[in-house]
């Protein structure tokens, strides 16, 4: 089946490439390895659709201000599957960042497009899901927002659907030779091998994008990246006040534990990863670290034999020396300026999909008008 554009993966970037594709009147043809959507990276986040106030402080406002100004439309858009969430910040006397910082980055962040805040009363700290007061000097509470991340992925690709998109599940890409004029791909699914012509090729492949650009020929140089595991576990439990932000006390990161599904979902960790994506795997130190958290923060204690149910998925970041916790989490539209009419796309937010959508349209409307 010939089209203008072939999706490569039907993760969060790629259906809403295909949403966007479809809008603008293309034939869009996504293919999936798995079974359904969302088997990769979009259904193992931490369902936050949110600026990232913690980017502050690594100094990445367009990313909080283009990601914020993302979350508003989301919350428009998407009301049954984008909902405003309260916050907990609480902060200790052990806690790295003093109240008065944390109130400015809370000040920046309302700045940049994010909701309203304010300093809950030491009278109200008894009512916080069990959450220690003991050496407690502050809570601050804001809003940022919670998905279904499957959810929303298969809404996306949905709408790409009834706008003319098509989707082939089970369906693995295996070549692609690109010329000056076309590309020629090649697929393995359920009927066996399928040949056809696309005019772009977009690589929504997540954690395997260079895998993918593997399979292109011309060779088309890939970006240096690591893989890092995050995973989140589930306890039981209700929040019944919203989502509590801390400092892991292990290692400052920041670990969010959430309400989901009546249940308590915790995460996330950051552990290099060099397998084959497929294969990724929580690992028992990952839960025992979060579990740790939790304790640490809760009045509750959690034993490894609470644990309900626990998954990992791979963050695409910048090959680079340090922590990845402070590593840019900006996405990045890769295309060899010898191949233009084949972009990958590495990294990026659940919560920015539908922007990194346009960038990408950007990109390949000058070829798809030409050809
Ligand atoms: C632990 C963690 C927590 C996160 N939390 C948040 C958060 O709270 N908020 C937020 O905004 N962002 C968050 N993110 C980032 C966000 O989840 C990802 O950026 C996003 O889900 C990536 O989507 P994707 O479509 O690029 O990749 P994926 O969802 O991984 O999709 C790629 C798809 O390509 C398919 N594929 C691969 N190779 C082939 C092939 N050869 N042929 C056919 N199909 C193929 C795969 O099967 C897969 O379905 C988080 C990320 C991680 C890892």
């Amino acid at each position: 089946m010939d089209c203008d554009i072939l999706v490569v993966g039907a993760g969060i970037h790629g259906a809403a490439v295909a949403h966007a594709a479809a809008r603008r009147g293309y034939r869009v043809h996504v293919i999936e390895q798995f079974g359904r959507p969302a088997e990769g990276t979009s259904s193992r986040s931490s369902k936050l659709i949110h600026g990232g106030l913690r980017y502050l402080e690594t100094g990445q406002l367009r990313l909080v201000r283009e990601c914020l100004h993302a979350q508003r439309a989301l919350l428009r858009e998407r009301p049954s599957l984008v909902q405003l969430t309260p916050f907990y910040l609480p902060v200790y006397t052990h806690t790295t960042r003093p109240a008065w910082k944390i109130a400015f980055g809370l000040w920046l962040y309302r700045l940049l497009g994010g909701q309203r805040f304010r300093r809950i009363p030491a009278s109200e700290w008894h009512d916080l899901d069990g959450l220690d007061s003991h050496d407690l000097r502050a809570v601050f509470r804001y809003f940022d927002a919670q998905t279904d991340d499957r959810a929303l992925t298969e809404a996306v690709l949905a709408d790409a659907q009834a706008l003319g998109a098509s989707v082939a599940f089970n369906t693995r890409l295996e070549r692609a030779e690109c010329t000056a004029t076309r590309c020629r791909v090649r697929c393995h699914g359920p009927a066996g091998a399928e040949e056809f012509t696309a005019i772009c090729v977009v690589n929504a492949a997540g954690p395997w994008v260079n895998l993918v650009l593997e399979c292109m020929t011309p060779h088309l140089a890939p970006l240096d990246i690591e893989l890092v595991q995050g995973t989140h576990i589930v306890v039981p439990g209700r929040l019944k006040r919203g989502i509590y932000y801390l400092e892991a006390p292990q290692d400052r990161r920041a670990v969010f534990v959430m309400p989901w599904r009546g249940h308590t979902l915790i995460g996330t960790t950051e552990t290099p990863y060099r397998g084959d994506p497929a294969d990724v795997q929580p690992l028992p130190s990952e839960q025992f670290y979060l579990l740790a958290v939790y304790n640490h923060y809760f009045n509750s204690q959690l034993e490894p034999t609470d644990i309900l149910a626990s998954f990992a998925g791979l963050r695409v970041l910048p090959a680079g020396k340090g922590r990845a916790f402070t590593r840019p989490r900006d996405t990045v539209l890769h295309c060899d300026d010898a191949m233009p009419r084949v972009v990958s796309i590495y990294g990026g937010k659940l919560t920015s999909h539908a922007h990194t959508a346009v960038q990408v349209m950007k990109m390949l409307e000058p070829i798809l008008k030409r050809d």
